[in-house]
């Protein structure tokens, strides 16, 4: 059986602590998914832009408040008791917590596979607990995956590395990422990908830009190896405003293919 995905864009940007932008987002990545510079395929072989695989559920209509967060989580929960997979496009990180307690009821023992240059463990930041610094926080303290894999880690705190150990987050940082440690994932999947992962030169289009991080190539082959049945995926933190000529549009229109062709193939 083949799952065909559903695009739901998600633009909120309300719980970012430095840069607002990432909710503008979801119509720039359709866009740079529909350019005629590129096309529909991904790596697999499979043909995923909209309408032939891809199903487009727009926009939710998000005020930029916290009632935007059970609103998520109940379009989340829509689709996962239908047993729909879903590629969401922030929109800033906060989104990840509402949206894994959508997908709580129906995938209760979920493995989230959290790619970031940033840990975002952050019991509360500037006063907020649900910053886009705090989601998976949030996530652990109420048991909304049973297994967290951190990707991509290069600008953790102190108290971050407290969080991760008190929590039992399992992390691949860049140092242990350079001597060869991959994250390796059975069961219900979720990947959630903060494109400040990548390396600046690869994706400069966001608001907290880490030198010294993955390349596009890295992460694709990634998310092609990791195992197990992808149920959702989200985009995250891409902030049209910091682009430069497009180029983390065209990034973040990449990873939707090959995470569509993902769900496509994983769930025989
Ligand atoms: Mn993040
Ligand atoms: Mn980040």
């Amino acid at each position: 059986m083949t799952s065909r995905p559903t695009l739901l864009g998600l633009p909120y940007d309300a719980s970012s602590s430095f840069l607002p932008g990432a909710a503008e987002a979801p119509p720039v990545i359709r866009a740079a998914l529909q350019s005629p510079g590129g096309n529909a395929w991904a790596e697999r072989m499979v043909k995923t832009a909209t309408p032939d695989v891809l199903i487009d559920a727009g926009d939710l209509a998000l005020p930029a408040s916290a009632d935007a967060r059970p609103m998520i989580e109940a379009a989340i929960r829509d689709l996962a008791n239908a047993r729909m997979p879903f590629i969401a496009l922030g929109g800033d990180h906060s989104i990840t917590y509402p949206i894994l307690r959508g997908l709580h009821q129906a995938y209760p023992s979920l493995t989230l596979v959290h790619i970031d240059a940033h840990p975002d463990l952050y019991e509360e930041f500037e006063g907020d607990r649900f910053s886009h610094a705090c989601p998976i926080a949030r996530v652990m303290e109420e048991g909304l995956a049973a297994r967290v894999v951190q990707v991509g880690i290069r600008a953790s705190t102190a108290h971050q590395r407290d969080q991760a150990r008190r929590y039992g987050v399992e992390q691949i940082d860049m140092r242990a990422w350079v001597d060869g440690a991959r994250p390796s994932t059975s069961g219900h999947v979720y990947v959630s990908l903060d494109l400040d992962a990548l390396d600046p030169a690869f994706a400069p289009g966001v608001s907290h830009r880490e030198p010294g991080g993955l390349s596009v190539r890295e992460v694709v082959t990634m998310l092609d190896t990791l195992g197990g049945e992808l149920v959702g995926a989200d985009i995250v933190e891409f902030n049209p405003r910091q682009d430069i000529s497009g180029l983390t549009a065209i990034v973040a229109a990449k990873l939707v293919k090959e995470l569509a062709a993902q769900c496509m193939v994983e769930s025989d």
